[in-house]
């Protein structure tokens, strides 16, 4: 490792933790703080995780020049803008911080979140990338979720930071999350390592069901993970059905409810569509027939078809006729 990459480690772990500390023992950081207890985060959950808040203020200049670091340094750590004149000012502002960390937990790299909705900018905010943080390499919480996730056999990808946290609340701490881009092969290699299983979690909004049929699209593949997908209801996130259902709700909906990809397809393919219209119906059955003619498993396609054929009363051989015709286009 060179010495440029170790110092710039050290100034992202000293950055966190004066950043924890405004957020913990300081009256800049009350309303932070508040913001993170409202949310449902306890002082214990904010330690675990380091969490900070940044003020409006330039604090780190001054606080990293008083330890002898130079300007060249400071100016590539990613902590900074550059402004026209060449003047450095403090990147993360207002702004609660989520460190980010590699696999060996050291942090490499910040989120942050604005404590109140501005149309101006960004919710949230992400360190660029440095000679310490390739975004597409970093999975949130990787460091803490390996050892569970070995343990459990299983992993789950959550959408958001909050996500993680919630889920780690309610006792599921084999959650991890990118970094609100979709998901790499390199992201996917982190994982395929120490898992055969892969459980998406993400929200249950429209945008959350899209990314889900995306990622299920790029997973398949590219790995031999078993995939399944955790469904929030009522197109809340799963922070946010933690919040209204308690910790236990979650626990088990992690635990019991894993729908199979094609059970997930079966849903999706439900949205905008009336299936008590008869195009709307046509076009429901080609799409999940399409998928289902990509199962080699014939008891597995058996179940699934059994299903239809009850739902939609027609009968299997139909069915299994349909099913044929993309079969043979498809290989
Ligand atoms: P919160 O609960 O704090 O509002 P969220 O995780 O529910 O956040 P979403 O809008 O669902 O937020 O977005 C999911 C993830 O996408 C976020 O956790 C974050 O990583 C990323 N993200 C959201 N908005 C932005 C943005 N404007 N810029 C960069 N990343 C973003
Ligand atoms: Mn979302
Ligand atoms: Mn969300
Ligand atoms: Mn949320």
């Amino acid at each position: 490792e060179s010495s440029e990459t170790t110092r710039m480690k050290t100034m992202y772990n000293d950055a966190a933790h004066l950043f924890n500390h405004i957020l913990v023992n300081t009256a800049m950081g009350e309303k932070a703080l508040t913001y993170l207890h409202e949310r449902g985060l306890d002082d214990a959950m904010i330690q675990e995780f380091n969490l900070g808040f940044a003020p409006a203020k330039e604090l780190l200049e001054a606080f990293f020049k008083e330890k002898g670091l130079e300007h060249q340094l400071l100016r590539k750590s990613g902590l900074f803008v550059e402004l026209q004149d060449g003047s450095l000012k403090e990147r993360f502002q207002n702004r609660v911080l989520f460190p980010i960390r590699d696999p060996r937990g050291e942090t490499i790299a910040f989120s942050g979140r604005l404590l109140i909705k501005d149309d101006k900018q960004p919710k949230y905010l992400n360190s660029p990338e440095t000679l310490i943080f390739n975004k597409r390499k970093v999975l949130f919480n990787f460091d803490k979720a390996k050892s569970k996730i070995r343990q459990q056999k299983s992993a789950i990808l959550f959408e958001g930071f909050m996500d993680v946290l919630a889920a780690y609340r309610a006792g599921v701490e084999n959650g991890v999350a990118s970094m609100g881009t979709s998901l790499t092969n390199e992201q996917v290699y982190l994982l395929e390592r120490i898992t055969d299983h892969l459980d998406i979690c993400y929200d249950g909004d429209d945008p959350g069901q899209h990314a889900t049929a995306r990622a299920i699209n790029l997973l398949e593949p590219l790995t031999k993970m078993e995939l399944g997908v955790l469904h929030i209801p009522e197109k809340m996130d799963p922070d946010e059905y933690v919040k209204k259902y308690g910790s236990e709700k979650f626990h088990e909906l992690a635990h019991s409810s894993r729908e199979t990809t094609i059970a997930f397809y079966m849903r999706y393919y439900e949205q905008d569509r009336n299936l008590a219209n008869e195009a709307d119906q046509l076009a429901y059955l080609a799409d999940v027939l399409q998928r289902l003619a990509k199962i080699k498993s014939p008891v597995e396609r058996d179940i699934y078809l059994n299903q239809l054929g009850k739902r939609f009363g027609i009968e299997k051989s139909n069915l299994e006729a349909q099913l044929q015709t993309y079969a043979t286009k498809d290989s």
